[in-house]
């Protein structure tokens, strides 16, 4: 399902290998998804950090090799909290037919962040 323009423009300034990727998820996808975060500065990344929503200041986010992606539910009104291992595995799929090495978030064991996708 095509992603919404807000989608498409926080893509900008992601590599454009983890772009294509996210690209081509987006057309196989039998429900909508969106992507809440691409680049980020390091302006943002230190106040993630003191607000304890990130661990770290070497974030793949810093130089456009992370995504944030969210399954939403049909309506796209919601997240589908429920679908983010599909997302995975699709993102999974994709990333292995382009030839590129994708971490997930998801199987990280201490920070659990499963809506993170970053290049290997
Ligand atoms: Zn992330």
């Amino acid at each position: 399902m095509e992603l919404s323009e807000l989608s498409k423009k926080r893509l900008e300034g992601v590599d454009e290998r983890l772009k294509a990727v996210v690209m081509e998820c987006a057309n196989r996808c039998p429900f909508p998804f969106n992507v809440s975060e691409g680049l980020r500065t390091v302006e943002k990344q230190r106040e993630y950090v003191k607000q304890g929503k990130s661990k770290t200041m070497n974030s793949k986010h810093l130089v456009g090799k992370a995504v944030d992606l969210y399954p939403l539910s049909m309506d796209r009104k919601v997240v589908d909290w429920s679908r983010f291992e599909e997302l995975a595995e699709l993102i999974f799929q994709v990333a292995s037919d382009q030839n590129v090495g994708i971490i997930w978030g998801g199987n990280w064991k201490n920070s659990f962040d499963k809506c993170h996708f970053e290049l290997r």
